[in-house]
């Protein structure tokens, strides 16, 4: 936010601040000039030295106020008692304005107080008209803007009846400062040129009047918004005089100029405007125009975007107008304070302290500052991205726009920039929705597509773990399956008892002996035929009934255990039927097998079969035959025909005294004679020499059990 701060008070009364802060800066005015009102009445030489001196402390406080006021207090302090009042109001008038630029406004309003006391006590017209005049700003204040308008009206007459140019000059300021709040810009043009026509016939600080009239147009102009016009009207007051002859009139030109500059975007130039005028209202000691230049210099540093700056020099101007009592200045400083924080993020505490200034401002009439205020905070709401904010206060700031400007020209451009800031915004903000419904779809689509995949993971953990699980599931089944397949096969082809293979597992054995003895005929591999060895358990019947059926099932285990350790690893035991067992021995040649009966007998017989306390004496009868069985093709003599024999030969066995073995190692005639005998009675077969037997005899036992015995005994 800029400010002007005019010292001709009425010239920029449409930024009400100034309005008020007017008071003391037309207090000033009016009493200098009222003061050479009073003069110009005055002959003796003692006065005119008086007012000489007078001048000289005027002329002094323009360029350094503070030096300027010790001077005329001292003056004031050492005047002679017969002092004419003309010369005393003089001083309290010149004394008045030099409190208030010194920021001391109670000490200026006592001494207009006095001053008022003391012209009432003179009845001096030209001195009352002027407070007259001065009472509408009063009025104004107190009761608004009609009232107070109404007062200067009143005042017309008698004003238009006056001699003095120095009150017609005061009364059109005051007219215009009135017209340009009310936003009349032509009507307040009309009083500012009446006053540059008035001031080439003022007798005393011409070049002050001229130069604040010019800044006063510049004000009006920039209040039009025409920054082009306000510039050259600066230019036009800078004609007048330079900053050494009227240091406080340059400030005020410069501040102006700063303004006009910022509006024509000519920031660089704005801030060397306004740091010159800092640099002078410093060394000058002008606290007023110290706050307005730091305010403008946050301002411009706000354009820049260099908010820390920004924040510093509001944060300042903010410190130097409560100083001053000044709430006008503290407001706009606050506007601009609250801007450089909103920028740097601090949005609440920013748009809090701007919203502030804005409840201030519209309760002081201010508009214009009002309608620029709320355009600067609709900014910083976009900036944060809060576009609903921004576009309330642009539909605020546009309402309060169309309304201060009243004329068609000025209608037609506020309608233009209406037209031209709110399509603006209004794309800006479409394309940050659209930005915004882009970028929402975009997470959407990538919600969407997590979605998906979080999805397809967890389908695929699901099945997978499905599938894991069915997996798992027909591996076990297959694992159960196989153990059961394992298990029948295992009991199809094992005993179940012993462990042993079962007969039916020897016979599946044997359906493929026909294809492999083939090949092995044809390979000349046939020299050693298989060999089988066929055994019972001798009176096993007198075990079971003795000791009982499970001391028999033990029996038999240990006899199958015994066995195996006999065998070698390919020769294979059987369980044959109850108590019978098998050996097939392949490709073992004659003298082998007479060893391994010889060991199968001395296994099961040499040593007592333990069963608890129980010492069981086992033996066993065997019969054995190879397969083919000499060298009878196994068409005429199958394995299960040579069984058929070895069964006889162990039959034999158990008729000649058991715990022994008989094996047919050789046919000694033809199998066609031969083999129908050895399969029906093969004691008559050996009797008729048509075969050779072998012989083994079991171990001799060496403790009998008594059943053995006995049994031995009985047949
Ligand atoms: P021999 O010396 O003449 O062979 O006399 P033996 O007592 O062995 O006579 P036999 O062959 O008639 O008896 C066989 C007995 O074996 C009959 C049956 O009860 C018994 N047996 C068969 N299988 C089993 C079995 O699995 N367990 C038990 N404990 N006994 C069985
Ligand atoms: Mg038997
Ligand atoms: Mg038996």
């Amino acid at each position: 936010m800029k400010r002007l701060h005019n010292m001709n008070a009425a010239a920029s009364a449409g930024l009400v601040r100034i309005v008020a802060d007017l008071k003391y800066y037309l207090l000033l005015q009016v009493f200098v000039l009222f003061g050479c009102l009073a003069f110009s009445q005055m002959s003796w030489a003692d006065d005119k030295a008086i007012m000489a001196e007078l001048d000289a402390i005027q002329t002094l406080s323009d360029k350094n106020n503070q030096a300027g006021l010790l001077r005329l207090l001292e003056f004031k302090k050492n005047l002679p008692a017969e002092t004419k009042p003309e010369i005393r109001l003089e001083i309290l008038a010149v004394l008045s304005g030099l409190y208030y630029d010194a920021g001391k406004a109670k000490l200026g309003e006592e001494t207009v107080k006095e001053l008022r006391d003391l012209a009432k006590q003179m009845k001096n017209k030209n001195a009352l008209l002027m407070l007259e005049i001065f009472e509408a700003y009063d009025i104004f204040e107190k009761a608004g803007y009609a009232a107070g308008f109404a007062h200067l009206e009143k005042l017309g007459p008698v004003v238009a009846q006056s001699p003095s140019i120095e009150v017609k000059f005061r009364y059109c300021a005051a007219l215009a400062g009135f017209y340009s709040s009310n936003l009349k810009f032509d009507d307040a043009l009309k009083q500012y040129l009446e006053m540059l026509k008035l001031s080439e016939k003022l007798s005393r600080r011409q070049i002050q009047a001229k130069m604040s009239t010019w800044g006063s147009i510049s004000g009006l102009y920039l209040q039009m918004k025409d920054p082009e016009k306000a510039l050259a009207a600066t230019t036009e007051a800078l004609g007048v005089s330079s900053a050494s002859a009227a240091p406080k009139s340059f400030i005020e030109i410069s501040i102006s100029r700063g303004v006009a500059l910022s509006a024509l975007k000519r920031n660089d130039e704005a801030l060397k405007e306004y740091e010159t005028a800092l640099k002078i209202a410093t060394e000058e000691k002008l606290p007023y125009s110290v706050a307005l230049t730091l305010f403008n210099i946050a301002d411009q540093y706000l354009i820049k975007k260099d908010y820390k700056r920004a924040e510093s020099y509001a944060r300042e101007a903010v410190a130097k107008s409560e100083a001053l009592e000044d709430k006008w200045g503290v407001a706009g400083a606050k506007v601009n304070l609250g801007l450089a924080l909103g920028y740097q993020g601090k949005v609440k505490q920013g748009a809090d302290l701007v919203k502030e200034s804005i409840a201030f401002f519209e309760k002081g009439h201010a508009k214009s500052d009002v309608e620029t205020i709320m355009g600067e905070l609709s900014h910083m709401y976009e900036a944060a991205g809060m576009y609903k904010e921004a576009l309330d206060q642009v539909r605020e700031q546009q309402e309060l726009g169309s309304e201060i400007f009243q004329s068609d020209r000025a209608k037609a451009v506020a309608k233009l920039q209406e037209e031209f800031d709110s399509e603006q915004r209004k794309r800006q903000i479409e394309i940050l929705a659209k930005d915004n419904a882009l970028k929402d779809a975009d997470i959407k689509n990538h919600r969407l597509q997590q979605m998906v995949a979080l999805l397809a993971s967890l389908v695929g953990i699901l099945a997978g773990s499905f599938i894991y699980m069915l997996y798992r599931r027909s591996k076990k089944l297959n694992e159960q399956l196989q153990e059961v397949n394992m298990q029948l096969e295992f009991h199809a082809i094992r005993d179940a008892l012993t462990g042993l293979h079962n007969r039916r597992s020897f016979i599946s054995l044997m359906a493929n002996r026909v294809n492999r003895v083939e090949v092995e005929r044809r390979e000349g591999s046939y020299r050693n035929p298989d060999c089988m060895v066929l055994m019972d358990i001798d009176h096993f019947k007198n075990i079971n009934d003795t000791w009982g059926h499970a001391v028999g099932d033990a029996v038999l285990k240990e006899v199958a255990n015994r066995l195996k350790t006999v065998v070698r690893d390919e020769d294979m035991v059987m369980r044959w039927g109850g108590e019978e067992f098998l050996i097939y021995s392949p490709k073992s040649n004659p003298e082998q097998i007479t060893s391994l009966v010889d060991r199968v007998l001395r296994t099961i017989g040499e040593q007592t079969f333990a069963h608890g306390d129980l010492a069981i004496s086992v033996t066993v009868t065997a019969g054995f035959i190879s397969v083919p069985f000499s060298d009878v093709p196994e068409e005429f003599c199958d394995w299960e025909r040579a069984l058929q024999i070895a069964d006889m030969a162990l039959y034999l066995g158990k008729t000649h005294g058991r715990n022994r073995a008989y094996g047919l190692s050789r046919l000694l005639v033809s199998h066609e004679l031969a083999i129908p005998t050895l399969t029906h009675d093969l004691a008559a077969a050996i009797k008729d020499n048509m075969v050779e037997m072998i012989e083994v005899i079991g171990p001799v036992q060496e403790h009998p059990t008594v059943l053995t015995s006995l049994s031995n005994t009985l047949s």
